[in-house]
């Protein structure tokens, strides 16, 4: 069975197709939800694999308090859903892996490049986190998995996107449509890509995925079961074998020791209200 923890909605990102919307914007000081307070309210069986969503889970505090408490509950695995960034901070990976040794992370991911990345979440600098957190958390034995939303301003890169998911250390990568829900239904013509655009090259990144030795999860189908674990989601999927996939071809930074204003730091830098109305702006 499984379980899903929601620590809230705020974000220190502000992703252009966030089905969260404005909801995903920093709280007034005082007002975040208490993460244990939350976790321990949480029905969990032994056994379950508990899901800890956000907005973004590691803005609150006592994230790690949180996965020590599910551990010791019984849960069978922890994953956490996240962009990833506070893990730029070593210590702060080592304090999560110290929590359990059953979390998982389900990492955003949304460009092969820098300018990709931090185009979709609007938010300058969080590639470099990103891409540096999914490296501590590799260093510190964490497992990481990650997720791509498909967009107009992406989907011709997926592949890329899955190559540098393997270099960063991930095991897995899921690939999502984007949906027509929160900031993304007030501008899907310039988010949403064309469903007969986007099918060649999912095909040529899931064959990728497969060639590079990576699980893989695209809408209801999956490289094997096992896979959906690794990600914040439920519900059963199709397995398809990699011959089925066919062939394919093509072709960081440092972080300070303290992680302590991370918060703080992040309320001050995320980005205005996200502009998309200019859907390749990554490339100019
Ligand atoms: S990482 Fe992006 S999509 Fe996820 S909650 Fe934050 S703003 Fe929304």
């Amino acid at each position: 069975m499984a379980a899903v923890l929601s620590l809230g909605s705020t974000c220190n990102n502000a992703c252009v197709f966030c089905a969260q919307g404005e909801r995903s914007a920093f709280l007034p000081r005082g007002r975040e939800a208490k993460g244990l307070d939350l976790a321990m309210g949480l029905r969990v069986e032994p056994g379950d694999v508990v899901f800890v969503q956000g907005g973004e889970p590691t803005l609150a505090e006592d994230l790690p308090a949180v996965v020590r408490a599910l551990d010791e509950r019984g849960a069978r695995r922890i994953v956490v859903q996240t962009n990833g960034r506070r893990l730029a901070y070593r210590a702060y990976a080592r304090a999560l892996r110290e929590a359990s040794s059953k979390l998982s992370l389900d990492v955003s991911l949304h460009g092969s490049t820098e300018p990709m990345h931090d185009y979709h979440t609007q938010t300058p600098g969080s590639f470099k986190q990103t891409a540096l957190g999914v490296r501590h958390a590799r260093a510190e034995g964490i497992e990481v998995g990650t997720t791509t939303v498909i967009t107009r301003s992406n989907y011709r890169h997926l592949a890329e996107i899955v190559q540098l998911s393997r270099a960063l250390g991930a095991r897995a990568a899921h690939l999502a449509r984007a949906s027509r829900f929160g900031r993304a239904a007030r501008a899907a013509d310039r988010i949403v890509a064309p469903e007969d655009l986007v099918r060649p090259q999912l095909t040529r990144a899931l064959a990728e995925a497969a060639r590079l030795g990576m699980g893989w999860l695209a809408g209801e189908k999956a490289s094997h079961a096992e896979v959906r674990e690794l990600f914040a989601g439920l519900g059963e999927v199709e397995i398809v074998e990699a011959e089925a996939l066919g062939s394919s071809r093509t072709t960081g930074v440092v972080g300070a020791a303290s992680d302590k204003d991370f918060v703080e730091t992040s309320r001050l830098v995320r980005a205005k209200p996200p502009s998309v109305n200019r859907s390749i702006a990554w490339e100019r």
